[in-house]
């Protein structure tokens, strides 16, 4: 989809350029191609942009915070996100401090600013 909508959008810009910059011998039809070579242009150009906008758009970066289940012990971690994560989720990790059990407590998306819980 991405390959053809982008091969078209090629096209309709060549093809517009030909019939806007050459015009036509008749004088007449001149103001007629000129309009349709610039209207099939800007169509080929919305295509490009079209295409272009969707694969520059990655996921934005997520982070699990995740913290250990003994209220004595207040170890946290931040980690990036993985598959399947979800607030409250018990992990098989056990705590680096007091090998406790520990407990998904967030899930975020990194902003410049303060994170903001997505779930
Ligand atoms: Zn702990």
């Amino acid at each position: 989809m991405g390959v053809i909508s982008k091969l078209l959008g090629i096209v309709l810009v060549v093809g517009g350029g030909i019939m806007f910059f050459l015009g036509s011998s008749d004088q007449n039809m001149n103001i007629i191609y000129y309009f349709l070579g610039l209207t099939i242009m800007a169509m080929g150009f919305s295509l490009l942009t079209a295409g272009g906008k969707k694969e520059e758009k990655p996921n934005p970066p997520t982070v699990t915070e995740i913290a250990c289940d003994n209220p004595e012990c207040t170890f946290k971690e931040i980690r990036d996100f993985q598959k399947g994560d979800f607030i409250l989720k018990s992990l098989e990790t056990k705590c680096p401090k007091c090998q406790g059990s520990m407990t998904i407590q967030g899930v975020y998306m990194v902003r410049e600013e303060e994170p903001v819980p997505t779930v």
